[in-house]
């Protein structure tokens, strides 16, 4: 029995994560769950899963959420905040879930290794801002993290099926991989021009073809910021250098990524899009548990799959994102914190679309190093960044923006 703390329990993975733990009762408890604002979501999943410790977003969500479970009789311990968030990451448990959204996901995961919990990961943010700082904490203790983006999880499933090193496994066996193979749907824009993509509404980038997510990595996938993100990501996670990552436009999401080894074999993964079946592999690692997911059908959807070349000078977040990872240093956090606060401006209709790239762009060019990288410096960076990223905003609207 794996005893699970589930931080972000009420999102796309968090809900999808609760799914499998109650197919699977055998299995898993849950210690443990944390939520941002929707406390009434909350309240119901503690009912189901009667975790120890509750954590919300906010004071004021904590003292609603007493009201509700003490009304109905229930003990159950609460907490709030960014403090309450560390102290689930840390509470007694085999296996952290992150499905938090964002870079706030940082501080809770470096809690967590240094807790010695194993991680199933899938806020990238956090690696993206703070791969460096993860990646050796995990090492040094010792902990396993376990992708359940996608793609990672197929290039981990990959590399296991090649009998190569775990993920945090000081990148044993890496000099056999020649290349990534870090598969993109292409969004629901493919093939757009930039002057068709400044028209983009909310509507219309919250439709993502091939999977239901959160807001914000919806709006990620359609800027292919996401992929961006990913190829970072995927550098910490495996070690690799940047430039062994090939980011090829798939839009069918049969392929769900692979590896290309030194010899030309490539070993990859495929089956219908369906985030079950990644959550579940890193829930239960090293184990599988048995899905009642769609059984891919090779005449039908996995019939005809095509690859492409993305579109970098429409996409110009593909080249942002492997630009901050070549300067190095913060950049990555900077570009992340930059998109985070963009994106929340497109969707309360503040910015265009393609501000996002160009001024996440701006910021970075703006930007200069600070020589250190410990996570003080990170979380700096990440502020510098959003703050920077308002007032390119601002600009644009004459000052008019709600940042
Ligand atoms: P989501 O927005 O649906 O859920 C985010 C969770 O974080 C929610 O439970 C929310 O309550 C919580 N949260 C928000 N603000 C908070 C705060 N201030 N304090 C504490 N908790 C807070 O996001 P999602 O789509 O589930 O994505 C989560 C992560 O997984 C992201 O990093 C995303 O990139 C990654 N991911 C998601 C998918 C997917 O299919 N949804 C696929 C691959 C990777
Ligand atoms: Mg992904």
């Amino acid at each position: 029995m794996k005893r699970i703390t589930l931080l972000g329990s009420t999102g796309s993975i968090g809900t999808q994560t609760l799914d499998i733990i109650r197919d699977n009762k055998n299995d898993f408890s849950l210690v443990c769950l944390t939520c941002g604002s929707r406390v009434e979501v909350l309240a119901e999943q503690i009912r189901e899963f009667k975790p120890q410790l509750a954590v919300t977003g906010y004071e004021e969500g904590a003292k609603k959420l007493s009201d509700i479970l003490s009304s109905e009789g229930m003990d159950v311990e609460i907490t709030f905040g960014e403090e309450g968030l560390k102290k689930a990451a840390s509470f007694h448990s085999d296996l952290v879930v992150n499905a938090l959204m964002g870079m706030r996901g940082l501080v809770p995961t470096l809690e967590a290794i240094n807790s010695g919990h194993d991680i199933a990961l899938a806020n990238k943010e956090t690696l993206v801002s703070g791969g460096h700082l993860v990646m050796a904490a995990a090492k040094e203790k010792g902990i396993n993290i376990i992708p359940i983006d996608s793609e990672h999880s197929a290039i981990f499933q990959s590399l296991e099926g090649a009998r190569r090193a775990c993920v945090g496994d000081e990148g044993k066996g890496r000099k056999d991989v020649r290349k990534i193979i870090l598969t993109a749907s292409g969004g629901p824009f493919r093939g757009w021009t930039l002057e068709e993509l400044e028209k983009v509404t909310p509507e219309m980038a919250l439709k993502h073809p091939n999977w239901t997510m959160g807001q914000k990595i919806t709006i990620d996938s359609a800027t292919m910021m996401n992929k961006g993100l990913e190829i970072i990501e995927a550098k910490w996670l495996f070690d690799l250098d940047i430039d062994q990552i090939q980011v090829v436009v798939h839009p069918q999401s049969i392929l769900h990524s692979a590896v290309e080894f030194s010899d030309g074999a490539i070993l990859g993964q495929m089956g219908t899009p369906d985030m079950k079946v990644p959550i579940s592999i890193a829930m239960a690692y090293p184990d599988r548990l048995k899905l009642s997911g769609e059984s891919l059908d090779l005449f039908g959807k996995g019939s005809s799959l095509t690859f492409e070349k993305p579109d970098p000078q429409v996409f110009k977040c593909l080249n942002l994102a492997v630009e901050a990872s070549k300067r190095g240093g913060n950049y990555p956090a900077v570009m992340n914190g930059a998109n985070e606060v963009l994106v929340d401006l497109f969707l309360k209709k503040e910015i265009g679309f393609t501000d996002i790239q160009n001024i996440i762009e701006k910021v970075m060019d703006d930007y200069s190093e600070s020589g250190s990288c410990d996570l003080e410096a990170v979380l700096l960076a990440d502020r510098w960044a959003r703050e920077r990223a308002c007032v390119y905003a601002n600009e644009m609207k004459g000052g008019k923006n709600q940042c």
